[in-house]
């Protein structure tokens, strides 16, 4: 059987199910190829910043949080700042973070394409590609014929490989669900420095559980299991009975595209859009998979520009984000730097919260403005004082 479509979209996370909702919106055809079935789950802290919960909303064309709280866990405003077990610094943000479990999360993004009379071939484990003559066979009788592809198949793209392109920079996160009840002020999110190297800990709230974990920049040298064992046991957790599980995230630069077909793009994880800091991936994955629908609909009516430079040039602002991220990765998990930041950041509450709601809920700066920042903070701090 040959079935024509203008899009392909290979794999149905946030990435993918965000490119084809907004194909959908638009009325361009699409098909999303998806190797699991849903719901499914996914290793993930779960964290929704205030600008990603922007982005679900303007998606969804959501009026309210209550149009898509289903889809949500958990909420908080409270954050805390801990160097190995000791408190630094801790504050309230103004906008809540906000979580989600992802197999609650990306099913339900799903379920909103359904609805929309989206296509998703699920549990989809046999596709061949070919990108020269734009078609894609599925099993013995399904060949999808294609204008655009859409790589959205995650941190290890099998797709991504197949074309040629290069691996992203890779971390390596762990982590698990406890009770509630098992840790002291649960509602509270919590970002730990000096547990592991290059890297942070967390303990985020998620729903009747929080979920506990960690990673960093990914070395085979680290035993992420047991440094994640240990740290449960330093907050007083038993943690014989947990069960742990690890992922890999992009945790570095963009994958650089310029080699592929001027029909292909590569989004979310498969492209290596992940903050370089924090490993907030979310953003990013929504953001270029809204982008590369809106870079299908443009190159459908400019017929100079292609598809892949459309949709670089709109990347091309959190592309730099990215790679400014990435400079300072260095900077900030080096162990004199991070003795440096917890002293100067012992009791600074309020600069905690200036930080976190301009730079983490919203990118208003870049991470080449940290000074600006902070010049802009002590402005504020004297016209308040
Ligand atoms: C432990 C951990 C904690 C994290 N915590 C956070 C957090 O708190 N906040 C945050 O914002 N980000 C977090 N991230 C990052 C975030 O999870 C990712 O950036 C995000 O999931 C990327 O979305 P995506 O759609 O690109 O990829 P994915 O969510 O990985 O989706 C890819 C999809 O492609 C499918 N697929 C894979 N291979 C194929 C194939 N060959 N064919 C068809 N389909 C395929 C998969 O089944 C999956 O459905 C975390 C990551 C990890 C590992």
């Amino acid at each position: 059987m040959d079935i024509k479509t203008d899009a392909v979209i290979i794999g149905a996370g946030p990435a993918g199910i965000s490119a084809a909702i907004s194909l959908q919106k638009a009325g361009v055809s699409n098909i999303v190829l998806e190797k699991s079935t849903f719901p499914r789950e996914k290793t993930c802290g779960g964290l929704v910043t205030h600008k990603t919960l922007k982005k679900v909303m303007g998606l969804l064309e959501a009026e309210c949080f209550d149009d898509i709280s289903s889809a949500f866990c958990d909420v908080s405003k409270k954050i805390g700042i801990y160097f190995k077990s000791e408190r630094s610094t801790g504050t309230e943000v103004s906008e809540a973070v906000r979580f989600v479990r992802r197999e609650q999360f990306d099913h339900f993004l799903v379920r909103k394409y359904k609805e929309q009379c989206g296509t998703i071939y699920e549990g989809v484990k046999d596709h061949k590609i070919d990108n020269v003559e734009k078609k894609i066979t599925i099993g013995d009788d399904r060949i999808i014929h294609y204008k655009y592809l859409v790589v959205a198949d995650g941190a290890l793209s099998h797709t991504r490989e197949t074309l040629g392109y290069k691996d992203p920079k890779q971390g390596f996160c762990v982590e698990t669900h406890i009770p509630k009840g098992v840790v002291t002020d649960p509602d509270e999110v919590r970002i730990y420095f000096g547990i592991i190297k290059k890297g942070y800990a967390w303990v985020f709230p998620s729903g009747e559980e929080v979920c506990v974990g960690l990673g960093g920049v990914y070395s085979k040298d680290i035993d992420y299991t047991d440094t994640l064992r240990r740290f449960l046991n330093d907050l007083g957790i038993d943690e014989k009975s947990c069960k742990i599980k690890g992922a890999f995230v992009p945790y570095g630069e963009v994958v650089d595209q310029a080699s592929g077909s001027v029909d292909t793009v590569l989004a979310g994880d498969a492209g290596g859009y992940v903050d370089p800091i924090y490993g907030e991936g979310l953003f990013f994955a929504l953001t270029s998979g809204i982008e590369a629908a809106k870079a299908v609909i443009s190159s459908g009516e400019l017929s100079d520009s292609s598809f892949k430079d459309l949709y670089m040039e709109n990347m091309a602002p959190y592309a730099d984000i990215i790679k400014k991220g990435y400079k300072l990765q260095k900077v900030f998990f080096n162990g004199v730097a991070q003795s440096f930041f917890k002293k100067k950041m012992r009791g600074k509450d309020s600069f905690l919260s200036y930080y976190f709601d301009n730079l983490i809920s919203e990118y208003n700066y870049s991470y080449g403005e940290i000074r600006r920042l902070y010049s802009d903070y002590k402005k504020e701090k004297k016209k308040r004082s």
